[in-house]
């Protein structure tokens, strides 16, 4: 009798792992076709050379075993899972040790959604979303949004580049607009002081070459610059000399020392 008993419960919780591990499907080998996938929808990736190219593969791979990409409501694609990878690895490629130890699954969710994390009724207009409290160490984006980042690579919107960077912003404690692991004191200052600066010539004007929600706050003026950076380089060059070189410099780890 007790054999039986110990045997059932031996049985649940390896069902239960198994499920577990299914449900949340974390990839430990690359899905088939990643390369072709890569080379045709992350322009990032195809500029590289060789051994860059097989490095950034190297870290999507860690990426997808480390982070669940899970469907609600809606299937999730191998290309929906390389191109949340993608955006996750790019920003902080120049940094080979860079884990988000602050992120445990992506959430996907078949629209736009609003700011109680639900999909159906009014007020949908979520793209994307870093979670707090209960969503802790999750992120939301929405399925559109996530291949429209990369459909359309020049048009300065990138929803998953924009979440990333907030988890990057999020990894000293604050989501406040200054990333305190890519730039020390007193980059952090002078930083700080240009996005103010920015964010006040965006309001004064209401328009700007720069998406108008980076006037929101430090925060998501730290997002929207990223985004602009990694998608239309030479164009914010050219309109931004200043920002540019400081947070070219930044995502290439020269503000650390
Ligand atoms: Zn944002």
């Amino acid at each position: 009798m007790y054999i039986i008993v110990a045997l059932a419960i031996v049985i649940a919780i390896v069902l239960a792992g198994t499920s577990r591990s299914r449900r949340r499907n974390k990839a430990s080998v690359l899905p088939a076709g990643s390369r072709g996938m890569l080379l045709q929808y992350v322009p990032f990736f195809a500029a590289l050379d060789e051994a860059q190219q097989a490095a950034f593969e190297e870290r999507v791979r860690d990426f997808l075993s480390r982070t669940a990409i899970t469907g609600v409501g809606v299937k999730v694609t191998d290309l929906d899972k390389l191109l949340v990878a993608a955006g996750a690895i790019i920003p902080i490629f120049a940094f080979p040790d860079w884990r988000y130890n602050n992120l445990n699954e992506v959430l996907v969710y078949p629209t736009t959604f609003n700011r109680d994390y639900k999909y159906e009724g009014d007020e949908r207009d979520v793209l994307g979303m870093v979670g707090d409290g209960a969503m802790h160490r999750q992120m939301i984006l929405s399925q559109p949004s996530i291949r429209q980042s990369f459909l359309n690579p020049e048009d300065g919107h990138n929803t998953v580049i924009h979440e990333f960077a907030h988890l990057i912003d999020k990894a000293d404690g604050s989501v406040d607009g200054v990333p305190e692991y890519l730039l020390k004191r007193p980059y952090a200052i002078a930083w700080l002081q240009h996005i103010r600066a920015a964010i006040n010539d965006m309001r004064r004007e209401g328009h700007s070459d720069i998406n108008l929600y980076g006037a929101t706050n430090e925060a998501e003026f730290f997002a929207v610059i990223t985004e602009y950076l990694f998608e239309r380089p030479h164009q914010l060059q050219e309109h931004h000399p200043e920002l540019y070189a400081m947070l070219s410099q930044m995502f290439r780890g020269e503000q650390r020392s």
